[in-house]
């Protein structure tokens, strides 16, 4: 299973930022024992889509960027010979979208989208790179349709703030993990009979 990764703004010039933080995504699933590969899709960085930024409010609207993680996913499945089952849209600008004027992440079914603008705050680049790694899986996990968690170590906890994020682990507990792997074989069913 594919995980298609879309780097915007300058978040993809950090190739080493991004190789560990899919490396750790990796971890965390495989902890779950559901396989999957993260793979940068395209190669190069893209713009932060031009339609998203609200001058007034001074931040970054979400939907663009899903919209823009479906195209590449669109694109990237007519050059690969796997299916890609998700995308992770990551970025380094603030994203809002009203009511909610301070996120770190979203998700729909099948992408998730992650700023690194707040989880910034007080962090060296390990911190960073851990914060990151954090949420990607969570807003994942909710693609795989997970929804929040009340165990504190788990993964799809819900986070207020930083040290919230700071207080979980990467890893999905036992019970979202059960969820995980029959959502994550449903997919891979549907997929195999659409192909066959
Ligand atoms: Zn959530
Ligand atoms: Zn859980």
């Amino acid at each position: 299973m594919i995980i298609g990764i879309v780097p915007t703004g300058k978040v993809g010039s950090r190739i080493s930022f991004m190789e560990r933080m899919m490396e750790e995504i990796e971890k965390s699933f495989k902890k779950s024992d559901i396989d999957l590969s993260c793979q940068m899709i395209p190669k190069k960085t893209l713009n932060i889509p031009k339609l998203a930024y609200n001058e007034r409010v001074g931040k970054h609207l979400t939907q663009p960027f899903f919209d823009l993680g479906m195209e590449m996913k669109n694109k990237a499945e007519k050059v690969l010979t796997e299916e890609i089952r998700n995308v992770l849209v990551v970025t380094d600008v603030d994203i809002y979208d009203p009511p909610y004027i301070e996120l770190y992440g979203q998700a729909n079914d099948s992408v998730a989208l992650v700023s690194i603008f707040r989880l910034r705050n007080k962090a060296t680049n390990t911190k960073l790179l851990e914060r990151t790694v954090k949420e990607s899986v969570h807003e994942l996990g909710h693609t795989f349709g997970l929804k929040h968690c009340k165990n504190k170590d788990c993964v799809m906890n819900f986070s207020l703030n930083e040290y919230d994020i700071d207080d979980k682990t990467q890893f999905f507990c036992t019970e979202c993990s059960k969820i995980l792997k029959t959502n994550g074989r449903e997919a891979w069913a549907s997929w195999d009979w659409a192909k066959s």
